[in-house]
């Protein structure tokens, strides 16, 4: 069953149960952390014993968890109820500043249908989609890791395996749950949600009214290498885009950020960085220039830090904010479209996929 308020109350109605123990079960879940009706100790105990028996608290198992030699960085791979698998990684910035922010990369999809050519999550295919809960419980997973340190999630990216508008219901639904301050309460400008591009869904998103962040996957600054690069370019091509980012720029007042990674001698010329200040002069925007993760026998290579600055630096002449992403979790293959996949090839002792 669903984890929401409604659907906590209903159960509560079927039972002939008050109200208010759906939203005492609904604050233990999402306020308390709790992972088992057996933690909820203000319920009567009849009342957890039946909880325990027919409300599925945890849909997420975790099968490995893995940090960097700093601690900065953890990975988690979950393995969901039937057994498909993904991953969420935690990240911390800011040292021991009072600031310091802990952002969890989560996944909305067990693979991806795009098949974005330098992608390892998107040469595995599409499996399903994640459901709202799957979603929120990687969340919950970290909050409570990080409880323990008595620190807590600041910021939720959407970007780990999975293209989140082709999820788009089940994504909102959980976005609407980590916001809501009766569950899990944080700021919707705190959360951003990235997409390669799907253009209905962009326009969407604008319509609602929500001051969630919108990161959009550019790659590119023209159409030709862009469709070469993500293959739903072709049906999405760059000026509706754009079109549709304008539009949450309009109605949410935000900057859009826009993911470029970069690849050797394919983006990272100095025609492609005056191109994309060409397509993007005077945008509310800012450019966040990735380095490409290696993901074996793709006929790609990482474009060099000191082209990548000077890519950059070039950006920034011509007036547009460009910053470089850290290549934080490559070291645990927890990079950005890194993600299952070494660990999918590490348990075979094989070479990886496709697995679908
Ligand atoms: N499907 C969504 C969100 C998940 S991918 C999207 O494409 O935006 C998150 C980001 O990681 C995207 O910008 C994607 O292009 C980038 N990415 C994918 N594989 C990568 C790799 N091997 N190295 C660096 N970035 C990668
Ligand atoms: Fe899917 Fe994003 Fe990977 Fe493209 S980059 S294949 S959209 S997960």
């Amino acid at each position: 069953m669903g984890r929401d308020l409604a659907a906590l109350r209903s159960w509560a109605a079927d039972r002939n149960l008050p109200p208010f123990r759906a939203a005492q079960v609904h604050h233990g879940l999402y306020r308390r952390l709790a992972t088992s009706p057996g933690e909820l100790t203000d319920l009567p105990r009849a009342l957890r014993e039946q909880l325990d028996l027919e409300v599925r608290l945890s849909d997420l198992r975790v099968v490995h968890e893995v940090s960097d030699s700093s601690g900065q960085t953890t990975k988690a791979l979950f393995a969901l109820q039937d057994g498909a698998l993904v991953e969420s990684v935690l990240m911390a910035y800011g040292g021991r500043d009072i600031r310091r922010r802990h952002t969890v990369c989560l996944s909305s999809q067990v693979g991806c249908a795009l098949a974005c050519t330098f992608c390892a999550t998107g040469r595995q295919g599409w499996a399903r989609d994640l459901t709202v809960g799957e979603m929120v419980e990687q969340i919950l997973y970290f909050a409570r890791l990080l409880r323990t340190r008595g620190e807590q999630v600041t910021n939720i990216v959407y970007m780990g395996m999975g293209e989140p508008f082709l999820n788009y219901d089940a994504v909102l639904e959980s976005v609407r749950l980590l916001t809501d301050p009766d569950a899990f309460g944080l700021g919707a400008r705190h959360i951003t949600i990235s997409t390669s591009g799907v253009v209905p869904a962009i326009q969407r998103f604008a319509r609602e009214n929500l001051q969630v962040g919108l990161a959009v996957s550019l790659h590119a600054p023209d159409d030709a290498l862009r469709s070469t690069l993500v293959p739903l370019n072709r049906r999405y091509p760059l000026a509706e885009v754009l079109d549709a980012c304008e539009e949450y720029i309009a109605r949410t007042h935000r900057r859009v950020s826009f993911e470029y990674t970069m690849l050797e001698g394919v983006n990272d010329g100095v025609e492609q960085a005056e191109g994309l200040a060409r397509l993007l002069r005077g945008m509310l925007c800012h450019i966040n220039l990735i380095p490409w993760n290696r993901v074996d026998d793709m006929p790609y290579h990482p474009s060099s830090p000191l082209v990548i600055s000077d890519f950059r630096d070039r950006l920034v002449e011509y007036g547009l904010a460009a910053t470089i992403r850290d290549t934080r979790g490559s070291g645990i293959s927890a990079a950005c479209g890194q993600l299952r996949t070494s660990t999918i090839r590490d348990r075979k002792g094989a070479r990886p996929l496709p697995v679908v």
